[in-house]
């Protein structure tokens, strides 16, 4: 199949890119990033950079394509979202586009990569946490800016189906990590940051980590096999509403930074955290509720998070180190 992936230089996009090349796939791989920038390469094609949020390459790029998967978006972790609300819902054109050029040259099937951001938030105000059924999302109160445009997008993919019979699919990831993402520069997410921050920490002597917020914020984190999996299986699917694809395993902040220590074989009393309450954090606890997920895939995210970070920190050091 010729399939175009939109953000194919991101962490989920090139993974995305790399199966469906093993797969045997044409990809048609696309992102406004140049291509030094890419997290990793098409090994079968040449990067493309294009804007998708430009009407003309989202028509020219989906010509001939039978699957598109879009995972292209301007976001990063919690401190970029919540400083970023307005390039955050520019991110609706790109979704926008893609739908109009799928709908234009007859795409079969058409990926939206969603988030849990878009669930309510008086669902995630308390560490006592219900982990969230896709029902969750309405009545409607998301994270302000990233979590609407997800939201709108996602209706806007249902109605692109309704309206005109696009087969369109719908993940909500939660907090997706792994080797080949961003772990510095104000885009990176919780994961990322960790190891970032306990390396440096280590390398520089002073053992001193900074924690966004109290620490006692829950989450869970899925890893990027998990995620290229489940995404996989929600495309060949029947099924057209919003997905889950997350882990349910939940873990506090600290515990995330303990649980990374363990795992490396560092020394826990070495370690001194600071608590920053000013920084952003986000809801109070969020988890996935896969009852669905499993009912449509008959599968769910299986990677503990102990394995899947230890060989993200893995990734990341040896980034650092050259
Ligand atoms: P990422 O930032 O690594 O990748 C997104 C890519 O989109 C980037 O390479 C960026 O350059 C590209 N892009 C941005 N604007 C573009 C434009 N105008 N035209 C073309 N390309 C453009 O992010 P990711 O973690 O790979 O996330 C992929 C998708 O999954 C996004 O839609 C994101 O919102 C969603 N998602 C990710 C997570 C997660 O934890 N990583 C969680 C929930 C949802």
């Amino acid at each position: 199949m010729k399939i175009l992936v939109a953000g194919a230089g991101g962490f989920i996009g090139g993974h995305l890119v790399n199966k469906l090349e093993l797969l045997g796939h044409d990809v048609v791989a696309v992102d406004i990033k140049g291509k030094e920038n890419w997290f990793m390469e098409p090994k079968n094609s040449e990067p493309i950079v294009a804007d998708l949020r430009l009407l003309e390459p989202s028509i020219k790029y989906t010509e001939n394509v039978s699957w598109l998967f879009n995972l292209a978006c301007d976001m990063g972790g919690m401190g970029f979202i919540e400083n970023n609300k307005a390039k955050c819902m520019e991110s609706v054109l790109i979704n926008t586009h893609l739908l109009q050029g799928a709908k234009e040259n007859k795409v079969e099937k058409f990926f939206f990569s969603s988030s849990a951001c878009v669930y309510a938030s008086f669902h995630q105000n308390s560490l006592d946490v219900e982990p969230l059924k896709e029902s969750d999302a309405y009545p409607a109160d998301p994270e302000d800016g990233y979590g609407w445009e997800k939201l709108f997008s996602e209706r806007m993919c249902r109605h692109f189906y309704e309206d005109y019979g696009l087969n369109t699919r719908i993940a909500r990831y939660h907090n997706v990590y792994g080797p080949y993402g961003t772990y510095d520069g104000g885009r990176e997410k919780v994961p990322a940051a960790a190891c970032r921050k306990i390396i440096e920490s280590v390398k520089n002597g002073s053992y001193e980590i900074e924690i966004w917020g109290d620490g006692k914020q829950l989450r869970s984190f899925t890893y990027i096999d998990d995620c290229i999996e489940g995404t996989l299986k929600l495309m060949t699917s029947n099924y057209n509403s919003p997905l889950n694809i997350g882990s349910s395993e939940m873990i506090s902040i600290i515990d995330l930074y303990k649980s990374i220590i363990e795992v490396k074989n560092l020394d826990l009393n070495k370690f001194n955290f600071k608590y920053n309450t000013n920084a952003p954090q986000g809801v109070r606890g969020r988890s996935s509720n896969n009852d669905k997920c499993l009912e449509i895939l008959k599968w769910e995210p299986s990677v503990s998070f102990k394995i899947g970070i230890s060989k993200t920190y893995d990734w990341i050091l040896n980034e650092i180190n050259n």
